[in-house]
């Protein structure tokens, strides 16, 4: 059993299980993971988010 249970944040456009998605830094904050003192919403404070790499 694997417990993954992290939670996908917005801006995730998949699960990092999924083939041809790779962590990026999120455009929403920079990966400073804050956008104007409040935590980014679209990361989830993480400053990464998880896109799709694939040219396909
Ligand atoms: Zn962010």
């Amino acid at each position: 059993m694997k417990q993954s249970d992290k939670p996908l944040s917005p801006g995730d456009e998949a699960g990092p299980d999924a083939p041809g998605v790779g962590e990026a830094i999120c455009q929403a904050c920079h990966g400073t993971g804050t956008v104007n003192g409040v935590c980014c919403t679209m990361c989830n404070g993480t400053g990464k988010v998880l896109q799709g790499v694939g040219g396909g």
